[in-house]
């Protein structure tokens, strides 16, 4: 039977290219996201301070690297070199934020953000997707039942694994057992005055394991000098449950050893990356039942890199294309 229509929860990477893929093959594609706006962990967070000084920080993933043509051509299209990574050959990002590649991908496609999906039920020969208007991983439960939309011939769910279990036929999300990913805390600061340091910092030893002057990215607008650090893995999930101001405190510290120093705060957050940095990858590009025509993605299935969750998106489109 021909694929008329299809839901992609997520839109994420691998959700976008899943849903441009299905699209370009004439697919009714309808996406849904959780969180205001496509992107997932290729996020941009805005801040005003109470001074009015405007702030942007790349406060998920930092830079990005294509091996495959597939991922080098949408950055091509859609990203711009960052030099100050030496340490990495042609490295891209966003501009003038991360969220910008993001933005551009999800540029025509039919997107509901702001819709959390809670379950994906089989009726007759398609699936209705039932979600409720907010994040709710974030948010308090909704007391009326869910929304639904659909029935569509197909399902992809792009969202990290732990969030695509409950979604999942059983058989699938039985699947899902071996793959785990590690958290991750991020620092978001700006100071008064430019840090003694490089652009960017892949520390050895101690809570933080990478640091970048957000602010020298190209294109960036930001008012003062802005810094995103990522503690490791291991010390984030030592200090997991703290308080955000409690970790930024912490972090802050951290870079002040790093850095010999730092100039005057003018803000400090922490954001905690619950599903960041895949460990142990499943293995194979997408999960799929062809017959039923539902599967999942997400850089969870090939490893920790936004090419990752690119390749398996699109994986997943070509799977339930196939005849
Ligand atoms: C701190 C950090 C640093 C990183 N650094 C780099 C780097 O430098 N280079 C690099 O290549 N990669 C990096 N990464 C990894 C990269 O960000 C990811 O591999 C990639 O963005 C994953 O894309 P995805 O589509 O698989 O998942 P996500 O981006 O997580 O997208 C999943 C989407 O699903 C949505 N969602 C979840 N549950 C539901 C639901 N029930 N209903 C509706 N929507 C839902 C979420 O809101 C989200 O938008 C980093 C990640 C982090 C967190």
């Amino acid at each position: 039977m021909t694929l008329r229509t299809a839901a992609v929860i997520g839109a994420g990477l691998a959700g976008l290219a899943c849903a441009r893929t299905l699209a370009d093959a004439g697919v009714a594609v309808s996406v849904f996201d959780k969180g205001r706006a496509a992107g997932g962990r290729l996020a941009t967070r805005r801040v005003e301070t109470e001074a009015r000084l405007r702030l942007g920080f790349d406060h998920g993933a930092q830079y990005l690297t294509a091996k495959g043509a597939g991922f080098g051509a949408v950055l091509a299209a859609h990203a711009v070199p960052w030099p100050s990574v030496t340490d990495r050959a042609g490295a891209f990002v966003g501009s003038p934020g991360m969220s910008a590649l993001p933005r551009a991908l999800a540029a025509g496609l039919s997107l509901s953000p702001s819709r959390t999906v809670v379950a994906v039920d089989r009726v007759g020969e398609g699936w209705l997707v039932r979600h409720h208007e907010g994040d709710l991983v974030r948010g308090p439960a909704p007391a009326a039942p869910p929304d639904a939309a659909g029935p569509f011939d197909a399902v992809a769910i792009a969202v990290p694994h732990p969030q695509a279990m409950p979604l999942l036929p059983v058989a699938l999300a039985t699947r899902l057992a071996p793959v785990t990913v590690a958290p991750c805390w991020a620092l978001l600061a700006a100071f008064a005055a430019p840090l003694a340091a490089p652009d960017t910092l892949r520390p050895e030893a101690g809570a933080i394991v990478w640091a970048a002057r957000d602010s020298a990215k190209p294109g960036r607008t930001a008012e003062a000098e802005c810094w995103v650090a990522h503690a490791g893995p291991g010390w984030t999930r030592e200090h997991l449950e703290r308080k955000p101001d409690e970790v930024a405190a912490l972090l802050l510290a951290s870079l002040a050893s790093l850095a010999g120093g730092l100039p005057p705060v003018l803000h400090a957050a922490a954001h905690r990356w619950r599903y960041a940095l895949v460990e142990v990858p499943l293995g194979e590009p997408c999960l799929v039942d062809t017959a039923l025509r539902i599967g999942a993605a997400g850089d969870w299935c090939l490893g920790s890199r936004a090419e990752h969750a690119w390749d398996s998106g699109a994986a997943l489109a070509e799977a339930l294309l196939a005849p």
